[in-house]
């Protein structure tokens, strides 16, 4: 079982069980079948648009092929869901083509941040590149000393200023000190105070400014990290800062702690930004690359 699937397994068992319970005992195929299948994909956080879309296109297959056979609906529907994140078969890859690369950081505090750039930082060293933190977030020194912490865990370098410094002269910095010493990756961590939406919002831009003036063509990533189990919250910020900053990829966390797994289904299906990292659990090495057949097969089994 890859960590992937396993993560999932909470959202399997709710969901390959009813997906069972709804086909056991049938022998016919009828409109029904269709209405509960939908259903169960929003109980699933799946999304009512995506659910709808999902079974329209699994209804129309079945007649299609004029399959009156109820146990033919789950390898359908599996089809069709592997079809929501385009190539069928798509693994998620980061750009890291840079000189050095910038991967900026977004997201709401509280949704695994700082957590994540730690796990990801691991992730890249172990792949042999040299990897440096910008602490960015500036707002707390706690969520500072939180980064520097994780930073040491993964055995890599931390720029840092003091608490209310700058965030874009922090980056300025961190920029300078990645060129002088030959660093590969650059992973910056930012603000993730909502309620000041529009500073916020404003902050982010700023940033995101001096990255590209500094270094033409970065960032190279704006990874925006979601945790799954907040459900439509999640899409709702993938909207948000989709809109303000253009967002190359999410990073969703705490798959593994909830049953709405669902969701990986929804945000790419509203939102068509892919999803490229998976966190899988608290440990540093509980961040995976998103992989749309091991997903697929994670959901229903
Ligand atoms: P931040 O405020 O967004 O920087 O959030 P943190 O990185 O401090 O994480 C908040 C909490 O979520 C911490 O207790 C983490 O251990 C936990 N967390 C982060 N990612 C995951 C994950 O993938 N799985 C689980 N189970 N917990 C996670």
């Amino acid at each position: 079982f890859s960590r992937l699937k396993q993560s999932l397994t909470k959202t399997r068992e709710v969901l390959a069980g009813k997906v069972e319970g709804l086909v056991y005992g049938r022998t016919t195929v009828d409109e029904s079948l269709y209405e509960e299948l939908e259903e169960i994909l929003i109980q699933a956080d799946v999304g009512v648009e995506t659910s709808l879309e999902l079974v329209a296109r699994v209804r129309e297959r079945m007649k299609a092929q004029k399959l009156d056979d109820p146990t033919k609906l789950k390898p359908i529907l599996k089809d069709e869901l592997r079809r929501i994140f385009a190539g069928g078969d798509e693994t998620a890859n980061l750009r890291l083509d840079g000189d050095p690369t910038v991967i900026l950081v977004v997201g709401v505090n509280g949704t695994g941040k700082t957590t994540s750039i730690g796990k990801l930082a691991h992730l890249l060293r172990r792949d042999g590149k040299k990897v440096l933190l910008a602490a960015a977030d500036t707002f707390r020194a706690a969520a500072i000393d939180q980064l520097e912490i994780w930073a040491h865990r993964a055995g890599v370098e931390l720029i840092r200023h003091g608490e209310g410094a700058d965030p874009a002269a922090v980056v300025y910095d961190a920029i300078q000190a990645a060129r002088a010493r030959e660093y590969d990756v650059l992973i910056i961590d930012t603000a993730g105070r909502l309620h000041t939406r529009v500073n916020l919002m404003e902050e982010l831009k700023k940033v995101f400014r001096v990255v590209s003036r500094e270094l033409p063509g970065a960032p190279q990533e704006v990874l925006l990290v979601l945790d799954a189990t907040t459900g439509h919250n999640a899409v709702n910020q993938a909207k948000i800062f989709g809109e303000a900053v253009g967002v190359t990829g999410i990073v969703l966390t705490k798959l593994d702690g909830t049953a709405k797994g669902g969701i990986v289904a929804a945000i790419r299906n509203s939102q068509k930004i892919p999803v490229k990292l998976v966190g899988t659990g608290e440990r540093i090495e509980d961040l995976s690359y998103f992989h749309a057949g091991e997903f697929v097969d994670g959901l229903l089994g």
